[in-house]
């Protein structure tokens, strides 16, 4: 795909008075609690969206009844905007979250957002808020676009309005280090038939409880398995799972319980294309897994998303289950100084992977 930037026909900009810039230590930035100064709005009735704006960042005012606030009728999206040694900012993929948005909005019957509103908008609110981009080396300008059924009317049925927010944020490293997983045989995330390849809102919240378990278990998060007999891998949190089992690397497919991860489908590109690595979209059972760590097979286990990029498993534990993973991870590293390299403009980019927003 072209990485050519398609010039929005002007959005329109309602400035801040004073930038909020001057008070944020961007190279230590807790994650999430800190925004920058503009967001991108628009709304959708009836099917017909009115002029997306760029406002500055702030509340949103909502009538109690709003449908969202009762039927959980939202979805989101997550991406980064980095900046080249160069001093450009780039987005990685953006038509690729675009596109998984609007497949979120069908699932979830609500509006779907044209491309000028989605790439046209995040393109200008990056642009004007380039400053906001930390330039360190893992710092990144976190993109939130997300969009919710907004009619006020609490009857059970598709909202007729909705509305469309992006918004965004400095963040570090996300993840520091390696992670320990909790294996429950109990609890699942996503269901055939059900939402769990829509980045939907309610796949989060019906995660928590398994979340809770697991750090009370002392595990940061949990490896999910499929809900029918609890043994198949899927994947955990907000990352896609890869396993390197003897000389090939093993991934869940995409059968509509996952998300389809831009992430996972850049990994294994790269692990093919450029690692010269056989890479396996097939069922894995958490009992392979185990065997494999057992047979000392088991080389490396790890996750892949755009919060972290790679992010490397030290231990599951749980369900019957009790792996160590070996401490040296040298796919990972590979892998991740792979797209690193690519987001960053200092290695090719053969795929057009990457947006230059000069
Ligand atoms: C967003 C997300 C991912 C990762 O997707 P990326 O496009 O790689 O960021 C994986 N799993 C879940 C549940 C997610 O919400």
């Amino acid at each position: 795909m072209s990485s050519a930037v398609t010039s929005s026909p002007a959005i329109r900009v309602r400035r801040v008075a004073e930038s909020r810039l001057p008070q944020v230590d961007l190279a230590n930035v807790p994650f999430g609690r800190v925004y920058s100064d503009h967001m991108l709005s628009a709304r959708c009735e009836d099917g017909v969206w009115d002029e997306p704006e760029i406002v500055p960042f702030g509340d949103i005012s909502l009538h109690p009844a709003t449908a969202v606030l009762h039927y959980a009728q939202a979805i989101f999206e997550g991406m980064k905007a980095h900046l080249t040694d160069d001093g450009t900012p780039v987005l990685f993929r953006p038509e690729a979250n675009w596109r998984r948005m609007n497949r979120s909005a069908c699932r979830m019957v609500m509006a779907e957002v044209p491309e000028e509103i989605f790439l046209g908008g995040i393109r200008e609110l990056v642009r004007l808020d380039r400053e906001w981009i930390p330039a360190n080396e893992h710092g990144s300008l976190y993109i939130r676009p997300f969009l919710f059924a907004s009619d006020p009317y609490i009857g059970v049925s598709p909202s007729r309005e909705y509305r469309f927010y992006v918004m965004t944020a400095p963040v570090g490293a996300y993840y520091e280090g390696s992670v320990s997983l909790y294996v429950t045989r109990k609890w699942i995330r996503a269901a055939e038939g059900g939402i769990g390849e829509a980045k939907a809102a309610g796949n989060y919240s019906a995660s928590y409880y398994g979340m809770k378990e697991a750090r009370e278990h002392g595990c940061d998060n949990v490896l999910w398995l499929d809900s029918r007999e609890h043994r198949f891998v899927e994947e955990c949190g907000t990352m896609n799972m890869m396993f390197v089992i003897g000389d090939r690397v093993v991934t869940p497919p995409l059968g509509g319980t996952i998300l389809p991860g831009i992430t996972r489908d850049s990994a294994i590109q790269l692990l093919r294309d450029q690692m010269g690595r056989t890479v396996e979209e097939r069922p894995l059972s958490i009992e392979e897994v185990a065997g494999a760590g057992e047979a000392g097979t088991l080389h490396e286990c790890f996750g892949v998303g755009t919060a972290a990029v790679v992010t490397p498993v030290a231990r599951l534990t749980g369900g019957g289950v009790e792996v160590r993973l070996p401490e040296e991870t040298p796919l990972q590293n590979e892998l991740r100084d792979r797209l690193t390299g690519i987001r960053l403009g200092r290695r090719p980019d053969p795929y057009g992977w990457v947006d230059r927003l000069a």
